[in-house]
């Protein structure tokens, strides 16, 4: 069985397989367990986290929870009503040195609508060294949680910080700015509060050498990287109307009011920002009041299925989490 001849086919026979095929494999014996264990490429590149119900059943006027479940909206779901369920269910995954090993090189995890805590990034750090996404979220979290990821993620593309009001999002930004991320980092998203776009210090130079703000999308991005591909999103065309229903870009129709929009249909280079002091953040905040599952591509790629949509706000659920302390 174990001949050189046949130990050279294995890879081929099982990369022919899907997983439940290879899971079922593993089962017949300890050859093959061995085999598909010891072989980590052949575990899927995506991992999704088991949805275990939020804090309420509130999505809007306008929808069920339902719908945005099964359109897969997470953003739009508020996170269970337990702040440590991310941490425990990633304890439970990172239990054994084998489970750890098996998700070297996950790329992408879905989280739903997990927000992180300090212990769940120490454990995603952990657990998946290899993901090219992150997204801190909310006030739950530290620059310590925040640490663990930039130490042990160094092939992330697409960071996010959304409405963190706990955090100094320079310091922040600082623990990345390493030559490790500035080959694979692209894109930095931050967001804010609208009413607290007077208190952002957004981040410079002296923070992450390598990336600019671009005045087209507001989005920081990658300098060294800018003239290899076109990164940039935007409508060229002219938006007519204004928070009217018959309002739309005459490029492609888009960002009819209540509609959950995209950065734009066509893609370029980016334009960097000349005087990062003067940004118009009120245009950002308007222009970045997306849902991350979309915000990020091409216009004419998406096709809505809600009409009138907001990404969830935890103002609730810190209020229901400081009772029960
Ligand atoms: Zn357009
Ligand atoms: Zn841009």
């Amino acid at each position: 069985m174990e001949s050189g001849a046949f130990l050279d086919v294995i890879p081929i026979i099982l990369n022919h397989l899907d997983l439940k095929s290879i899971v079922n494999l593993a089962q017949t014996s300890h050859f093959w367990q061995n085999q598909i264990y010891n072989n980590l490429k052949l575990w899927p590149k995506t991992i999704e986290l088991p949805y275990i119900g939020c804090m309420d059943n509130y999505v809007g006027v306008h929808n069920t929870l339902e719908t945005v479940i099964d359109i897969k909206l997470w953003s739009m779901i508020r996170p269970p009503d337990d702040p440590k369920a991310l941490e425990k269910i990633l304890t439970k995954m990172a239990s054994s040195t084998a489970s750890i090993r098996r998700f070297t090189f996950v790329e992408t995890v879905n989280f739903k609508n997990f927000i992180h805590t300090d212990e769940s990034l120490r454990l995603t750090a952990l657990l998946f060294p290899s993901i090219r996404q992150i997204s801190f979220e909310g006030n739950l979290l530290s620059i310590r949680g925040i640490q663990y990821i930039a130490m042990s993620c160094k092939k992330l593309k697409h960071i996010e910080f959304y409405q963190c009001n706990t955090i100094d999002i320079r310091n922040a930004c600082r623990l990345f700015n390493t030559k490790e991320h500035q080959e694979y980092l692209d894109r930095l998203f931050i967001y804010h509060g609208f009413w607290s776009k007077y208190l952002i210090k957004l981040p410079s130079k002296d923070d992450l050498s390598f990336m600019a703000l671009c005045q087209r999308c507001g989005l920081y991005f990658n300098e060294l990287k800018n003239d290899k591909e076109m990164l940039c999103l935007y409508h060229p065309g002219t938006y007519t109307g204004f928070n009217h229903s018959s309002s739309a870009f005459s490029c492609c129709s888009s960002n009819t009011p209540r509609y959950s929009s995209t950065l734009g249909c066509q893609y370029t280079y980016h334009n960097k920002y000349s005087n990062e002091s003067s940004t118009n953040q009120k245009h950002y905040y308007e222009l970045h009041d997306g849902h991350p599952e979309y915000m990020f591509q091409k216009y004419t790629d998406v096709k809505f299925v809600l009409r009138c949509s907001e990404r969830r706000r935890l103002d609730k659920c810190y209020r229901k989490w400081n009772k029960n302390q």
